[in-house]
């Protein structure tokens, strides 16, 4: 059995990972560190609840004692990190928080995991030859994109929110253990996910939930930024490649190919649920356009070709599929 750390997976992404994760390999238990901070939430991994090979431990991944304590007490020997600050909106109100966690957090982690499993730079302890420190990143470190061209593993970092930037900042950091200490690395940068499980607070849910409730829905600027949006699942998968079959130190970019202005999710959504839960009229007549994020940018498109090619990982579900499913999700939560 190997003991793999986990970090904020009871938020939208990890808690997507885990139960796939757990289901795909028997040979792994997985200790899950979380802070529980707003933004996360033990229902979202109920379902692994029962698993014997399922921890779950609240805290913060700053807390050098209690990272350390863990990989002691569970012999750590691999780690995926998703635990983040994520939320571009709340880094322009309060961006302490996403310094702290988002590059602080990542120090730590990454400085317990090289002194617990390796003597000294590119010099591995025998029994933790094979192992790997994860990293889950976002295409938002590439900055922005004019009307042409795609993200790929060599864009120049140009990250614009506090958000975008301290996750540059640790992806950085990422790099320099690799590099100075032969750290065994993995980046994966991801375009948009949506799916089950998202937070209220985002563009999605949001559109869903104020649209059932009658209430406006509110778009910022113009709607016509552009955002590459990839199922879930499909981001759990390249993960999961990435994880056990990605070169050390290299970093990959997932994305799904479907670059959608917001104009275009809402009026997409809208159309769903008036099948779903015909009203008098169109749940389109509630779009209300609000002011614009400061900083916003325009355009995301990731080039995923490495990972597809590389690694043979490729997006199962579309757009078109994906987003009725995630509809469906959502209403019967909302309802
Ligand atoms: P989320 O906000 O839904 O979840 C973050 C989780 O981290 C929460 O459960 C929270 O409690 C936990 N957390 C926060 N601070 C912590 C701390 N100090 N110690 C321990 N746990 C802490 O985020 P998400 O959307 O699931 O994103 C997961 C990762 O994927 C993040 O690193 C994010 O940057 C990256 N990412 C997200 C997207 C996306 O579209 N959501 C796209 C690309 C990359």
């Amino acid at each position: 059995m190997k003991n793999i750390l986990l970090t904020g997976t009871a938020g939208f992404i990890g808690s997507n990972f885990v139960p796939y994760f757990l289901d795909k390999y028997s040979g792994y238990n997985l200790i899950n560190l979380d802070l529980l901070t707003y933004a996360g939430n033990l229902e979202n991994l109920k379902e692994c609840e029962k698993n014997p090979r399922f921890k779950f431990i609240k805290g913060d991944i700053c807390n050098r004692e209690l990272v350390e304590f863990i990989f002691k007490e569970f012999d750590i020997s691999g780690v995926i990190h998703f635990a983040a600050e994520s939320h571009v909106d709340n880094s322009i109100k309060n961006p302490e928080a996403f310094i702290k966690t988002n590059v602080n957090g990542t120090f730590t982690l990454l400085d317990v995991a090289y002194k617990y499993w390796m003597n000294k730079p590119f010099a591995y302890k025998d029994e933790y030859k094979n192992a790997r420190f994860h990293h889950i990143s976002t295409d938002e470190v590439y900055g922005t994109l004019g009307e042409t061209g795609l993200f790929s593993e060599t864009t120049p970092y140009a990250p614009n929110s506090p958000y975008s930037s301290s996750k540059a900042s640790s992806d950085m950091i990422v790099r320099a253990y690799h590099e100075t200490y032969g750290l065994n690395t993995i980046i994966t940068n991801c375009s948009n996910n949506y799916g089950p499980k998202q937070h209220d607070e985002k563009l999605i849910p949001t559109i869903i939930r104020n649209a059932l409730a009658n209430k406006p829905i509110p778009i910022y600027g113009d709607g016509k930024n552009i955002r590459d949006w990839l199922y879930v699942l499909d981001h759990c998968k390249g993960i999961d490649i990435a994880y056990h079959k990605g070169k050390a130190g290299q970093t990959y970019n997932i994305g799904g190919k479907n670059e959608r202005t917001n104009l275009e999710i809402v009026a997409k959504i809208c159309e769903i649920l008036d099948e779903l839960l015909p009203k008098d009229e169109s749940y389109k007549n509630l779009l209300t356009f609000v002011e614009d994020r400061a900083g916003h940018d325009r355009r995301y498109a990731i080039d995923a070709s490495k990972i597809e090619n590389e690694l043979d990982w490729k997006a199962d579900e579309t757009f078109d599929s994906g987003i009725v499913k995630t509809v469906k999700w959502y209403v019967e939560k909302y309802s």
